[in-house]
């Protein structure tokens, strides 16, 4: 048996046929592994893309084929053993088994945990039919069937990046849009308070009515519609009610297993979850990240990908014996709102969680083209940008090195002259 509790590697099985799910299941065979890998997935779907959902897709522009993350044909050449449409319930980690909702034992030499997170949801919603939540192509196509409908009335509790993205799909297909938010301002927790209002400000000109601090006691429903109930006694009917509140990583099925649950299945830097040939993926890991010394959950596509792949190369590297690496890169996400393009690298916060400063590197929030770098202690750790993004990734080897304030700035300076250069010739 080597140091890592495998003794043999004959068969993989990885929970979660996403992002995350495929990546790991593409990286044992890349890897060179012929054994037999097992993907166990909830939904009846193969695996798709779910950034479209709120964007093209819920558009109506793009249809599911246009999402699937592999032709049929490049799917099948993995060679793996698929049971999708039914969900884990468990797994025994001694008797090295998933065990699934319809009883069956699944073995395993070595197993991927990728499940994902899925949407929060507001007390006393279930059964209304009026309330949706974005999470999978069936909740897409749900709320693609009402926005297609003239003259709507949206109603989107929470503006985080996916209660903005469905605002602005929602709105530029004719609907009505009221977004409410809790919070001071728009994504506070992604960008922090004044950014995240500069960055939400053009749906405004757009014509959504986005209200902030404001408190949703409930959301009830008739036979017209929903009626969300505010905390000030007002009352607000829509056609549909768009839940963007967050979400939580899918680790109920894993209660019992012995693992270390924490908001999240709680790993190493290598994704080893303790248990022996355990390894987890994904927006359902929570892991102290190297460059940034925090205890993090990453709910980015980027972030699932590159852990997907990572988690079978250490998985396959442990049964070796060999070197496992750590996943320690510079977490990215993007948005599309309207034409905007917003990108956001690295952390908005401190080491210990309080908010980072923030100084505008290039550009102006006020023109809706900015670059911004967050710093705490002197050193970069996160950069923003909005409609800047052959500008924004520079950054990134500079987040990763730890690199200090003023390397940012020297970069802005080069940015704005070889701009500047550019609009001139
Ligand atoms: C509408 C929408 C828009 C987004 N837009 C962006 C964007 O613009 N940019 C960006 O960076 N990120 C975006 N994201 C986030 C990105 O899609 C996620 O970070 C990514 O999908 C995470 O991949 P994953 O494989 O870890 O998990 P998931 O994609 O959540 O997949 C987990 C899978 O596991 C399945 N599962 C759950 N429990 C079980 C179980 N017990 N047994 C078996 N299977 C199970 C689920 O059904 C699901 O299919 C968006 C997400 C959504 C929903």
């Amino acid at each position: 048996m080597t140091a890592s509790g495998i003794d043999r590697l004959e068969r993989v099985v990885v929970v979660g046929g996403s992002l995350a799910g495929l990546r790991a299941c593409e990286a044992l065979r890349a890897g060179g592994f012929t054994g037999t890998v097992v993907l166990v997935g909830a939904e009846q779907h193969q695996p798709y893309d779910r950034p479209p959902l709120s964007k093209k897709f819920l558009a109506g522009e793009w249809g599911a084929e246009r999402i699937a993350l592999r032709q049929p044909d490049a799917f099948e050449s993995l060679g793996l053993e698929t049971l999708l449409g039914v969900p884990a319930s468990g797994i025994d980690t001694t008797a090295r088994s998933v065990v699934l909702a319809d009883g069956r034992d699944v073995p395993y030499d070595g197993a991927i945990l990728a499940t994902g997170s899925q949407p929060k949801r507001l007390p006393d919603t279930d059964g209304n039919p009026f309330v949706h939540v974005l999470r999978s192509l069936d909740d897409a196509i749900a709320l693609r069937a009402v926005i297609e409908r003239p003259g709507v009335r949206v109603v989107v509790i929470g503006a985080g990046f996916i209660g903005l993205e469905v605002a602005a799909t929602a709105r530029r297909a004719g609907a009505e849009v009221v977004v409410l938010e809790g919070a001071a301002a728009p994504l506070i927790r992604g960008v922090g308070a004044e950014l995240g209002a500069d960055l939400a400000s053009f749906h405004g000109d757009e014509g959504v009515d986005l209200r902030t601090s404001v408190a949703v006691a409930g959301v009830a429903h008739d036979a017209a519609g929903a009626i969300v109930r505010m905390g000030d006694g007002s009352e607000l009917r829509a056609d549909a009610v768009v839940v963007g509140i967050g979400v939580s990583p899918a680790t109920g099925w894993l209660a019992d297993s012995g693992l270390e649950l924490r908001d999240g299945i709680v790993t190493a830097p290598t994704l080893a979850t303790g248990a022996p040939g355990v390894f987890a993926a994904g927006d359902v890991v929570r892991w102290t990240h190297p460059l940034f010394a925090e205890e993090v959950r990453i709910e980015h596509w980027t972030n699932a990908a590159e852990q997907g792949a990572l988690a079978a190369a250490n998985l396959l590297a442990s049964a070796a014996g060999g070197e496992l690496t750590e996943s320690a890169t510079v977490p990215f996400v993007w948005s599309d709102q309207y034409d905007h393009r917003i990108q956001f690298l690295g952390r908005s916060t401190a080491v210990d969680g309080s908010p980072a400063e923030w100084t505008v590197l290039v550009g102006s929030p006020g023109e809706r083209s900015f670059v911004a770098g967050y710093h705490a202690d002197g050193v970069l750790r996160g950069v923003l940008g909005l409609n800047l993004p052959r500008l924004v990734m520079k950054y990134r080897p500079l987040i990763a090195a730890r690199a200090p304030l003023a390397d940012a700035l020297a970069l802005a300076d080069e940015q704005r002259l070889a701009e500047s250069a550019r609009r001139a010739g």
